[in-house]
């Protein structure tokens, strides 16, 4: 038995943890150790710097599109990013952590790379456009599940951190998610076409979209036309952002796909899938088009 098999799937782990059951150094968002032939990925899903968009890895399905190493500037396929691409050939292993908060690492199990990585271009941390890697690589089957304690939890704390934003940086976080989101989509068709079940689909995606697509409701659901049934803690109205296009009918996590509707009307559309009902939906987000 070797050592990283001892850690539990949806797990939360310390960093000196993670460097004794791996070998790895003590921080970077990839390390790569030699005795143990792991390279060892985080997911920081947390905002490190308000200056950079802080939800770069996308998740599609059970296949993470995880960003290469390199803050500023073009990436390129060199040292821990070279590894990461030459994994499948080395027999590498591949293991990942997300975070949502800094130092409670959540271990995801392990990964490989089930494509060559491919280039998208995204913001760096001085705003800039760059080139940026992807690595998409799928986590093991029956590993890719959070318990839901732990994703509700997950849930929350993302949730937490997007109602501190002011409504132009969730507005700009949002947008660029979004046209990102669908870059990857159109860069591979192939990998994105089919959308598995998995436990998180249930979760909104991407907090800022779900957050932003709020925004533009000003209160009122887009289906009943009601206001919102409450006001949370923050002083926001309570709806739900909903894919009008189901993400597992190959629906893109993008803003033009989602639209905030109170909990009644998300229950009556996902029961009775009533045409009817998606074509309001869809003719409120072509409206909405001309103000965004
Ligand atoms: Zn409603
Ligand atoms: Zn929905």
């Amino acid at each position: 038995m070797t050592e990283n098999s001892k850690l539990s799937i949806g797990q939360i782990y310390n960093n000196n943890e993670i460097m004794q059951a791996f070998k790895v150094a003590n921080s970077g968002g990839i390390r790569y150790s030699k005795t143990t032939q792991c390279v060892v990925i985080f997911s920081f899903r947390y905002t490190t710097n308000a200056k950079e968009m802080p939800y770069q890895d996308q998740w599609v399905g059970d296949v993470i599109h995880y960003t290469g190493q390199g803050m500023e500037g073009d990436q390129t396929l060199t040292r821990n990013n070279k590894v990461l691409a030459n994994s499948s050939e080395k027999a590498i292993q591949i293991h990942l952590f997300e975070a949502f908060v800094k130092g409670e690492n959540i271990y995801r199990g392990q990964g490989r790379l089930i494509d060559q990585p491919y280039t998208v271009s995204e913001l760096d941390k001085n705003g800039n456009e760059r080139i940026v890697y992807k690595f998409p690589i799928q986590i093991n089957d029956q590993q890719n599940s959070l318990d839901e304690r732990l994703l509700r939890e997950v849930d929350n704390k993302e949730k937490q951190i997007v109602r501190k934003l002011d409504d132009a940086t969730v507005q700009r976080y949002a947008k660029e998610a979004s046209r990102l989101n669908q870059e990857i989509v159109d860069e591979k068709p192939a990998l994105t076409a089919s959308y598995r079940e998995v436990t998180s689909q249930q979760f909104e995606r991407n907090p800022y979209i779900a957050r932003y697509v709020k925004d533009l409701s000003h209160g009122f659901c887009a289906l009943c036309g009601q206001p919102a049934p409450f006001i949370d803690q923050q002083g926001i109205p309570f709806l739900h952002s909903h894919h009008v296009q189901y993400l597992s009918q190959g629906g893109h996590d993008t803003i033009n796909n989602c639209i905030a509707v109170c909990p009644n009307c998300h229950a009556r559309i996902h029961t009775l899938e009533d045409p009817k009902d998606k074509q309001i939906l869809l003719d409120k987000i072509a409206n909405r088009k001309s103000i965004i």
